[in-house]
């Protein structure tokens, strides 16, 4: 498999090189040229979810990887449960949280950690910007890794107290900078860094944003995943909680490998960039603004480009696949109440917005739907915003609460790229 650059300016590259250049040199963004189809049968056939990712995965590795070490990376890298919830009415809540950090950022850090150490030549450094889930998963993936260091840099005081915990206290190859701004203030440095060719003389860089292709492919895997357990051969609506839309494009992605679904709701919070390009065909960034959602405050999301791309950049070509909707803080809380008290489900507050979308797709498109809604994070990640909203303590998991006794330790650094760049080069 080729992968080319969504700008086009740049050649087509193999896996390896696409994994570890991140982004492209022309700024673009890495898509394999074509995508392998499979049939209904080959969904409908008894696998299990290791199998399952090895086959739909290995197409887009197979010149680097070959299919048995694929299965050994794969059952490395996916050790959790991903249990389907039953909610209502053939509603269910797909739980992608059940990884080492709580989040579902885990499937793709843990997948594309396992990649760089088996096909990793020389010592790199992986930056990541992240909005707080994408951070711990990382490090917690790379931790320990021979030949790998992390930096990870986060908005200070915009992630929650466990997210910060769970950056900053892994110390070893992970670094934490604290940068005294927004994510799309972290996100901006870190595409200088990128760019700067003075830099890249001196260190070798890696990315590990959604930027990089190989977060992606694990990410298509878990729909085909939900899929098989509902077994029916409807199509299915899943609703998707978006930021930076990566889990989104793993999801089109296992469209355009075949997989019968009948509609994507992209899911966000007040960051309403993409539901107001599919209503105007427009797309305008705007800066990120804070919510109770936080990991998907994202004023640019980066995986837009890709998503026009796959879509030949026809608008009323996504519109067909596609619904969008944004949701305020007010209707995520009271999504959050409801479903508990109703239903009796305590979802995180990105969960929620994924929820909202179901049940507005419900009453305004499809009474009858069979529904999905990704369940991004667990609600213990996220007890200053849940707690309140129900009036009740919530537990919080072992694995949350053992990080929350470990040491801070991040370096605080303001927001601009000089700062970025004089710690990497003497670091
Ligand atoms: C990252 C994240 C999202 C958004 O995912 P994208 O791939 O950036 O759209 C949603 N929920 C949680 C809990 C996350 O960590």
């Amino acid at each position: 498999m080729r992968y080319f650059s969504t700008n086009r300016q740049s050649t087509a590259v193999g896996f390896r090189e696409a994994l570890f250049q991140g982004l492209a040199p022309d700024r673009g963004l890495y898509l394999p040229e074509s995508f392998p189809e499979f049939n209904r049968t080959f969904y409908q056939k008894k696998m299990t979810y290791i199998e399952l990712a090895s086959e739909m995965i290995q197409p887009f590795v197979s010149e680097n990887i070959s299919s048995g070490k694929l299965l050994d990376i794969c059952r490395a890298a996916f050790t959790f449960d991903i249990p389907l919830v039953y909610l209502i009415d053939n509603i269910f809540v797909l739980e992608l949280f059940h990884g080492p950090t709580m989040a579902f950022k885990d499937f793709a850090a843990r997948f594309m950690a396992r990649c760089m150490e088996y096909l990793l030549s020389d010592e790199i450094t992986i930056l990541v910007a992240t909005s707080g889930d994408t951070g711990s998963a990382v490090a917690n993936g790379f931790f320990g890794l021979d030949g790998i260091q992390v930096v990870i840099l986060y908005p200070s005081g915009r992630v929650s107290a466990i997210q910060e915990q769970q950056l900053t206290t892994y110390g070893g190859n992970i670094t934490a900078l604290e940068v005294e701004g927004t994510f799309d203030d972290c996100q901006q440095m870190v595409k200088e860094a990128f760019l700067d060719q003075n830099l890249n003389q001196q260190c070798s860089l890696s990315s590990a944003n959604s930027i990089n292709i190989a977060r992606l492919l694990p990410q298509s895997v878990y729909y085909a995943w939900a899929w098989k357990q509902i077994g029916t051969d409807q199509s299915i609506v899943f609703s998707v909680p978006s930021g930076n839309f990566g889990n989104l494009t793993g999801g089109i992605i296992a469209k355009h490998m075949g997989l019968p679904v009948e509609k994507f709701i992209a899911a966000t919070n007040a960051n309403d960039v993409f539901p107001k390009y599919l209503e105007t065909g427009e797309f305008n960034a705007m800066p990120s603004k804070q919510t109770i959602s936080n990991a998907m405050d994202v004023g640019m999301p980066s995986n837009f480009d890709r998503i026009l791309k796959i879509y030949n950049e026809n608008v009323n070509k996504l519109r067909r696949d596609l619904t969008s909707w944004s949701f305020q803080d007010n209707e995520t809380k009271y999504a959050i109440k409801y479903t508990k008290d109703k239903l009796n489900y305590l979802a995180d507050p990105h969960t929620a917005v994924g929820l909202s979308g179901i049940e507005k797709y419900r009453q305004e498109v499809n009474k009858n739907l069979t529904g999905i809604a990704l369940a991004t994070a667990h609600p213990g990640k996220f007890p200053q915003v849940v707690e309140p909203v129900i009036n009740e303590k919530i537990v919080i998991p072992k694995q949350l609460q053992k990080s929350m006794e470990k040491e801070k330790n991040s370096i605080i650094i303001p927001a601009h790229y000089s700062y970025l760049k004089e710690f990497l080069i003497h670091n």
